[in-house]
């Protein structure tokens, strides 16, 4: 294995090597992460991705996963185009094949920034539509639990989120709600809800609540006999929600908790089976629904989908497992 050559950052196409052919490497055909510094994601993703395929194929239950997980991006075809800003060539991702098991690293990374694209594109309509609105990101928890408690956790905690919409007290007019679950240094299982909140300019004023009146709000509708915790921020007035996309449409799970520990691996996948992420509701609903759904297309979100004239050629890259890289490949 080679370090990254030093500067290979700029593009240094040619000459085109010829097709590597196993996994004895030869370490002078460009990698992926050199050419692109851009893409260099590609690399932790797909590494994560190894040992996930290998924590599934340790359990009978899970082969036909450990299948899928094998086969995903394995070659990634990319075109180059110009960049105009920066007045070079660039690549840009136009094929690959996605295995779609949600816990798979590369397709949690890919739906992740599908969200984010989409969010990105939505939420400045809702702005425009809705300018005096206000926003607050709020952050639901309970108690940590068993990782063979989660769903009925989460289960429990989604009736909860309900029956609060349905309170008088529910200031939002449209909300997005995303599930995180980390996982503690003991083992437990820490399930706890992004949710963005789109309310009225009134909230500011006579409807504000304030924090103790939240952890009231979510106590009673959680039937905890413990006071949860719970963050509230505000976006500033004449302030855009897009800051919060980040927060609110990442990983279900990172990608450090889900390689930590094989069996809490498994679990998860059992628990979380089936159990979406994203949902939306009021006035964000109309806008954002896509979000509930797996994203059709897991190649093109992250990109301006704007089709470039200039055709200057396609480049492949194949996943070398020991050296934990993509290099070029011919096709
Ligand atoms: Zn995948």
């Amino acid at each position: 294995m080679s370090e990254p050559k030093e500067g290979a950052d700029d593009f240094c196409i040619a000459p085109i090597l010829p097709a590597v052919s196993s996994e004895i490497q030869h370490t002078d055909v460009p990698s992926l992460s050199d050419l692109s510094k851009r893409d260099k994601p590609w690399d932790k993703h797909r590494g994560n991705a190894d040992r996930v395929q290998g924590y599934y194929w340790s359990s009978s239950e899970f082969r036909d996963y450990a299948q899928r997980v094998s086969q995903c991006s394995q070659l990634l075809q990319f075109n180059l185009v110009p960049d105009k800003a920066a007045g070079e060539l660039r690549l840009k991702l136009t094929n690959s094949r996605f295995c779609r098991v949600r816990h798979c690293p590369v397709c949690q990374w890919r739906r992740s920034l599908m969200w984010k694209a989409k969010a990105y594109k939505v939420l400045p309509k809702i702005v425009e539509k809705y300018p005096k609105h206000r926003w607050l990101f709020v952050t639901l928890t309970v108690k940590n639990c068993p990782i063979t408690e989660l769903r009925a956790t989460l289960q429990h905690m989604n009736q909860s989120f309900k029956r609060m919409t349905l309170r008088k007290l529910w200031p939002a007019e449209g909300w997005l709600k995303s599930v995180e679950v980390t996982r503690g240094r003991d083992g437990l299982a820490h399930p706890h809800f992004h949710c963005l909140l789109m309310v009225k300019p009134s909230y500011f004023g006579t409807n504000y609540m304030k924090q103790d009146e939240w952890v009231e709000l979510w106590r009673s509708c959680a039937r905890l006999d413990y006071n949860p915790i719970l963050d509230t921020r505000a976006v500033k007035r004449g302030k855009q929600p897009m800051q919060l996309i980040p927060e609110l449409l990442k990983y279900c799970t990172k990608e450090s908790d889900l390689v930590a520990d094989q069996e809490w691996f498994l679990e998860l996948t059992r628990q979380m089976h089936k159990l979406r992420c994203i949902a939306t509701g009021g006035i964000l609903k109309d806008y954002l629904r896509e979000l509930e759904q797996e994203p059709d297309d897991l190649i093109h979100g992250d990109e301006d989908q704007e089709r470039t004239e200039v055709d200057e050629g396609s480049l492949w890259f194949g996943w070398k497992r020991l050296e934990k890289k993509y290099r070029m490949v011919d096709h």
